[in-house]
């Protein structure tokens, strides 16, 4: 989790106080980049009060969607550090240690999961694909 200095936080505590005047709902879910937390405006726009609008979310499912993301590429990032410390113990060791190994083997399935989850995400949202098919005859 990002932690926010204290003038952070104090301006987010003003805006959300703004936001909240304004007649803005706030969400139970957080900004993906800095863990504030989201709020939706009357225009159904979800903006975050320090990086205002990051997340241009038209539902919370997209809001749900980003903070996913950020999981997964978190997750990615924790699974390579661990895989690297594996590494390193698997070339200290002189006979190969198959506890090593099977840790480095349920690691590298973790891996192949989330990056499989993560391109599966990308597949799932097309850019601007119009309605209606061009149908062949
Ligand atoms: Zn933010």
């Amino acid at each position: 989790m990002v932690t926010l200095s204290p003038e952070e936080k104090r301006m987010a505590i003003k805006r959300s106080t703004e936001l909240l005047r304004q007649g803005a709902t706030m969400l139970g879910l957080q900004c993906p980049r800095c863990g504030s937390p989201l709020f939706r405006l009357r225009s159904g726009e979800v903006v975050c009060p320090i990086h205002g609008r990051v997340v241009i979310a038209r539902s919370e499912s997209d809001v749900v969607s980003a903070s996913v993301e950020a999981s997964l590429e978190r997750l990615e990032r924790v699974l390579l550090r661990h895989l690297d410390q594996l590494t390193e113990e698997l070339a200290r060791e002189g006979p190969l240690n198959p506890e090593l190994v099977e840790q480095a083997s349920r690691v590298l399935e973790l891996l192949e999961r989330t990056s499989r989850l993560r391109s599966a995400r990308r597949e799932t949202s097309p850019p601007g694909q119009g309605r209606g098919g061009a149908q062949e005859g």
